[in-house]
């Protein structure tokens, strides 16, 4: 059986920024990836957020890696030379009633360490966003957007610099942890099996699957997987907005928004919709809520003009009754397999925190390396 150093399963975004820091640390780093290009999965579906941390509960790991996350970003696009914009985004109260909420999601996000929000009032949101409903709002000018494709990109070239090595169409079917190490058992086209010191299984979706599979890992170990789905739809005519424009969250979400693309297209939602299987037909049916939902803020929206664009689906662990889970990093300290770190329930913010996930991933294993 072949030994390789680390094994990262699944190459997106948390996967290759994974494979990228590790080889940085000077590990020998082999990534499987099940489809045939890197990040066709979530990282490919999402909003493209860059998220300044305003929303997570304070102390866990979204609100800690989001911040930490979203700076290395920023600094991460400037120095590659991945295209994003720091676009500033607004998050309106769009009648009386909402101004507690309002309130309270200023203190939370001070709470997280996002110091820099401006409270603005009915007339500093017109001169901002003329075509804007809203009686008051937060101004959050940390908020952005990034070229995911780009960005993988650039974590793979830097990963594969350093020396990582990247197989596709390569599904991993089976892992056991043993006496000697991990092994690793891989399908398709050219299957073979992998002893390796340490596996971080940054397979998204599949990753409580490949947990439930991986023998000596205990069962209390394994999360349960539930689907949330978001459709999109891009707006057909030019867009009269130069800030992303948010209502106040709701449960399962952050509420139907408005984003921009690099190219200044507009694009709204994600909604939500809780689905059994991971099905991203887009069902146009939806439209109406939408028109709905984005009138509250966006009296103007013309008749007709969204257009139906995409969906994602949020790899959840906590299902539409429970309160949203948190990041789970399990390593050894959780689980008790050297070597292992299962990541589950990386949604949102995961593609702003991928940088500081990756960090912590280093951490766990070092301080595992060290207890061994
Ligand atoms: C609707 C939506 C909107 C979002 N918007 C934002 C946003 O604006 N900003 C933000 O920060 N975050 C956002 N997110 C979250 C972000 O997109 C994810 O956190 C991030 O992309 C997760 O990346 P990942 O690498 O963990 O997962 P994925 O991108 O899903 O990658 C997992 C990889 O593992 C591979 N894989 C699966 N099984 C196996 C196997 N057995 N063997 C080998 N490989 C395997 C898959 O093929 C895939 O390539 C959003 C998410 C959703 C769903």
């Amino acid at each position: 059986m072949e030994r390789v150093d680390c094994v990262v399963i699944g190459a997106g975004v948390v996967g290759l920024a994974v494979a990228r820091a590790m080889a940085l640390a000077g590990r020998e780093v082999l990534v499987l990836e099940a489809e045939s290009a890197i990040g066709s999965g979530t990282s490919s579906r999402n909003s493209e957020v860059i998220h300044a941390g305003i929303y997570y509960p304070q102390g866990s790991l979204k609100a800690r890696l989001c911040v930490a996350g979203r700076d290395a970003l920023y600094a991460f696009c400037e120095s590659h030379g991945v295209p994003y914009r720091r676009c500033g985004k607004l998050i309106v109260a769009t009648d009386e009633s909402q101004l507690a909420g309002l309130d309270q999601l200023q203190a939370h996000a001070q709470a997280n360490g996002v110091h820099d929000l401006q409270r603005l009032d009915v007339d500093q949101i017109k001169v901002l966003e003329p075509q804007l409903n809203a009686v008051a709002g937060l101004l959050s000018p940390s908020t952005g957007i990034v070229h995911s494709h780009a960005l993988m990109l650039a974590l793979q070239g830097d990963a594969q610099t350093a020396g990582a090595l990247l197989a596709l169409r390569a599904p991993v079917s089976a892992i056991e942890a043993t006496a000697t190490g991990l092994r690793v058992d891989v399908g398709g086209d050219e299957p073979m099996a992998l002893l390796a010191t340490c596996v971080i299984n940054c397979a998204g979706h599949a990753a409580p699957w490949i947990a439930g599979y991986t023998r000596g890992l205990a069962a209390k170990s394994v999360p349960p997987r539930y689907f949330a789905k978001g459709s999109y739809f891009s707006l057909a005519t030019s867009t009269p907005f130069r800030h992303l424009v948010y209502p106040l969250p709701e449960p399962g979400g952050l509420g139907v928004h408005l984003t921009l693309d690099l190219g200044g297209q507009a694009r709204f939602g994600p909604d939500v919709e809780w689905v059994d299987s991971l099905d991203y037909t887009m069902n146009e049916s939806r439209a109406g809520g939408f028109y709905a939902a984005i009138r509250r803020y966006w009296p103007g929206l013309p008749d007709g003009a969204l257009q139906p664009a995409y969906t994602g689906i949020r790899p959840k662990i906590s299902g539409p009754d429970e309160a949203a889970a948190d990041f789970r990093i399990d390593g050894p300290a959780e689980h008790g397999i050297a070597g292992l770190v299962n990541l589950f329930g990386i949604e949102s913010p995961g593609l702003t925190a991928a940088l500081a996930i990756a960090d912590e991933v280093c951490l766990r294993l070092a301080q595992d390396a060290r207890a061994g």
